[in-house]
């Protein structure tokens, strides 16, 4: 492909709105361009990347015996309404009418389609199990559009659904995806974990995120330095540390401190001239049951949604003030388990047990009680691990120290059970003529996030470096004066013998200085560079550079395709 005709319109300036490097480099170096919020055209050099997550994908799903369609993005109100997500679903889920009057939506995802269309066709256990997958565009309202591919609106997604016969088949079908889907991000050049998303009843087994390290990540995973457990840490299991549940040491005397105007973990520590983790954070928290207060350590956070699974309740949220005062006795910020004004339920994290002399509120307007003991002056009706993971934290399954790192979600896979295949009538027969609920599975890819992932783990100050895998072009061939024939013919035997070499080619032949010719090499990320100037070619040679490194090497002419070949077939796996 020539440089001139590929349509790739760089920026010199960084764009204002990108907030991450992928969308900055992605605007740049000319691979999408803004239509509207979260809607963006995929430019030729864009698209081409996609193509190449898109078949890595393929090629990974289809080796497992996933089976791929294209299911419509309109669709029925209908099907949405016989899962009940019609109403569900909020305004993530933009929905039209057509000319008359008849609802529709555009997919967000596809579980509704596709039970329908293996409700109405598939009818014996014999037919079982069935993977389908579908590449194609998915529309959400999100409400913060960002990130460029990362959060659009308009994006496109792998999704794929399993049916199976009974739970044990579901399993294996789940397992085969988790397998296949290590694969496609290894295959990607990705540095990724997969996760656990979820440790809630059906079990963590069977739901996880697959997350691509990095800085500008959206999730915080805790993850295990010595197994292979990981898990967002709003939900990472958090190992006991010992078994004491109460401190035995040196039994201090309960003083109540004047602290006035200190509300604050930062303000009272500062105060009183103690450690954040002597301190106990006491938090009013509404449930449908009533209010109850947590107890956390003060260099903890609350995981809300550890206490509600701990508490097995639909919510829980912070009280309001009203009720904070209420139960306290004490405007907000002087809570504290001893002395409430009104007795409520107390639960305690983990890191309470065992804990020494503590600070807590002393549910009085600028006051607060030191030298508080657990067991001695207060008990817990119980306590849970209710804390968001921290770097250091012991690890639940082994004896390892976990530590934690920024992450970006590029797939989710997850056993659903016969949500769909229940609400929605979807069954077989079995073996003994019965009828059964299909048990079924779904798995999503973000494709264009997948892409913008790949940027955000492999880029430098000067632009992308892409991954041999998923690089838009894996050779550039760049004439230092493309008008000198001498350049142009070598530039283009060396154009011929890639293609010929199967190796995806872009040639720079435009009528430019170097200096531009080579900032744009840069920004675009292409792995291979093969320079070629009148100097190197009157002995012969060409320079031979990869993007990460910073020199280049001289190679002979007649040597330089072969050699790239050989290095670019060595990095596709
Ligand atoms: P998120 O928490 O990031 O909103 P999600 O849980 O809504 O993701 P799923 O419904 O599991 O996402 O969708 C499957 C995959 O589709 C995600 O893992 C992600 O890679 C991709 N995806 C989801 N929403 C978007 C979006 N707005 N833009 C681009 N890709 C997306
Ligand atoms: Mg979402």
């Amino acid at each position: 492909m020539r440089y001139s005709k590929a349509l790739i319109p760089t920026l010199k300036e960084d764009p204002a709105e990108a907030e991450v490097i992928s969308h900055r480099l992605m605007l740049r170096a000319g691979m999408i361009r803004k239509v509207a919020a979260g809607i963006y055209d995929l430019l030729p050099l864009g698209l081409r990347v996609v193509r190449k997550v898109e078949k890595i994908i393929r090629e990974e799903l289809d080796a497992v015996g996933c089976i791929e369609l294209l299911m419509p993005i309109v669709q029925p109100a209908e099907l949405w309404q016989q899962s009940g997500r019609w109403e569900q679903y909020g305004p993530e889920l933009l929905r039209v009418r057509d000319r008359h009057g008849r609802e529709f939506c555009l997919g967000p995802t596809a579980e509704e389609l596709i039970t329908e269309l293996i409700r109405g066709t598939v009818r014996s256990y014999r037919q079982l199990p069935l993977n389908l997958y579908q590449i194609q565009t998915k529309f959400r309202d999100e409400i913060r559009p960002r990130f460029g591919l990362m959060r659009g609106r308009e994006f496109s997604m792998k999704d794929a659904y399993s049916f199976d016969a009974d739970e044990h088949g579901a399993e294996q079908s789940y397992l085969r995806m988790h397998q296949a889907y290590n694969r496609i991000f290894e295959r990607c050049g990705l540095k990724f974990r997969a996760v656990e998303a979820d440790t809630g009843t059906i079990g963590g087994r069977f739901s996880h995120e697959f997350m691509v390290l990095a800085r500008t990540g959206e999730d915080d995973i805790a993850s295990c330095g010595s197994c292979d457990y990981a898990a967002n840490t709003e939900k990472a299991e958090i190992g006991l540390e010992g078994d004491t549940v109460h401190y035995s040491g040196e039994q201090p005397q309960l003083k109540r401190v004047p602290t006035p105007g200190q509300r604050t973990i930062e303000e009272v520590t500062a105060f009183l001239e103690v450690e954040p983790r002597q301190l106990i954070k006491t938090l009013i928290m509404q449930t449908p049951d009533g209010p109850l207060v947590a107890l956390v350590r003060g260099d903890h956070d609350l995981a809300a949604a550890k206490l509600k699974l701990a508490l097995d309740c639909e919510w829980v949220e912070l009280a309001d003030n009203a009720t904070i005062e209420q139960v306290s006795g004490a405007p907000v910020g002087f809570a504290g388990p001893l002395n409430m004004a009104t007795k409520v339920r107390i639960v305690a994290d983990n890191a309470l047990r065992g804990m020494g002399p503590a600070v807590v509120g002393g549910n009085e307007q600028d006051m607060h009680v030191s030298g508080v003991l657990i067991g001695r002056d207060f008990e817990p009706d119980d306590f849970f691990d209710l804390r968001v993971a921290q770097a250091g934290d012991r690890c639940p399954r082994c004896e390892g120290t976990m530590s934690v790192m920024r992450g970006i979600e590029v797939g989710h896979i997850f056993k659903l059970g016969d949500k769909y295949s229940r609400s929605m009538n979807a069954a077989f027969l079995d073996a003994e003529g019965a009828e059964q609920h299909f048990v079924m599975g779904c798995y999503g890819i973000g494709v264009g996030r997948t892409a913008a992932a790949a940027i955000e783990q492999n880029h430098d100050d000067n632009g992308i470096i892409w991954p041999v895998p998923l690089a838009p072009y894996e050779a550039l061939v760049l004439a230092i004066k493309a008008k000198d024939p001498a350049i142009a013919e070598a530039c283009e035997r060396l154009e011929r013998e890639l293609e010929q070499l199967g190796v995806d080619v872009l040639y720079d032949e435009r009528d430019e200085r170097p200096g531009v010719k080579f900032k744009d090499a840069d920004l675009l990320g292409i792995p291979f560079r093969i320079t070629v100037g009148s100097k190197g070619l009157a002995r012969g040679v060409v320079e031979l550079k990869r993007r990460h490194e910073k020199e280049f090497t001289e190679v002979p002419l007649d040597q330089a395709a072969q050699l790239v070949a050989q290095a670019v077939a060595e990095e596709k796996l």
